[in-house]
């Protein structure tokens, strides 16, 4: 069990990449707070948690949070404070894309963009950094291989994925000083309700023949990764992106 008595919040946990993240933990003995947009979508997404893994009842928090919403942030983040006492792991997970030319898109679609992908991560970090760094700990950033090469019609998705990569080493060299390691992981196209809403069949059909591996990654072959980078497994490891995407991008 790499992660026994280790507290971790994991944005955007009620589906996809996030809630295989958490199960993947719970598995590994963390608690594990799970983080819905809403409250109601958080304590489904536990009820399900619990109903797969019965030992595992007392390791769950879910929270309904906002990523938009500063107060609500501020709130998770105290909420968890006043049940378990102390973070050791951040996962930002939560994210939006998108699917718009430059010239489709309206001040509303960037402003969105940003408030999810790079406002909320950033100040989920800095409430989360407020306690983390008393004790160390680990922060552990989603990017995508967006993020690493562009996409076309991606523009916003883009820029929000490349500022999650200058956060991510930027936060490694400023918060090294407390023991906090600073990583995130870029995956590739996986097939989650994200994908299927962006990603026509298509276009899904040829980015597998793309993808050296010959196939698209469920949320499971994701969230190895980020099991590594939250473990003292890579106790020395900060300021990197963890390319996930079956040698898509190289
Ligand atoms: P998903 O849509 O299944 O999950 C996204 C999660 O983010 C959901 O739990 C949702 O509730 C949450 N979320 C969105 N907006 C929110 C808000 N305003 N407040 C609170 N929570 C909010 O998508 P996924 O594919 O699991 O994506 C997870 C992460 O992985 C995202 O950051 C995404 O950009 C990234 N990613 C996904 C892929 C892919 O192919 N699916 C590829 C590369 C990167």
């Amino acid at each position: 069990m790499k992660l026994e008595n280790k507290v971790a919040i994991i944005t955007g946990s009620t589906r996809g990449i996030g809630n295989a993240i958490a199960r993947l933990y719970l598995q590994n003995g963390a608690r594990v707070v799970i983080c819905g947009s809403t409250e109601e979508n958080a304590i489904r997404a536990t009820q399900k948690l619990k109903e797969s893994f019965s030992i595992f009842e007392e390791y769950l928090l879910p929270v309904g949070v906002d990523m938009k919403d500063t107060e609500s942030i501020c709130k998770m983040v105290e909420k968890v404070i006043s049940t378990w006492g102390h973070i050791d792991i951040l996962v930002n997970n939560a994210g939006i894309t998108s699917e718009k030319s430059i010239l489709d898109s309206t001040d509303e679609d960037f402003y969105e963009m940003f408030d999810v992908n790079v406002l909320g991560l950033l100040k989920t970090t800095r409430e989360v950094v407020k306690y983390m760094k008393a004790t160390g700990g680990v922060i552990i950033n989603t990017s995508s291989m967006v993020g690493i090469n562009g996409g076309r019609n991606q523009v916003s998705y883009a820029a929000s994925k490349f500022a999650v990569n200058g956060i991510t080493k930027s936060l490694a060299k400023e918060l090294g000083k407390y023991q906090i390691r600073v990583n995130a992981v870029a995956p590739g196209v996986v097939g989650t309700d994200m994908m299927k809403e962006s990603v026509t069949e298509e276009m899904k059909q040829r980015l597998i023949q793309m993808t050296p591996l010959m196939k698209m990654a469920q949320p499971e072959d994701i969230a190895g990764a980020y099991l590594y980078l939250a473990s003292d497994d890579a106790n020395f490891t900060t300021g990197t992106i963890i390319q996930v995407d079956g040698g898509l991008v190289m």
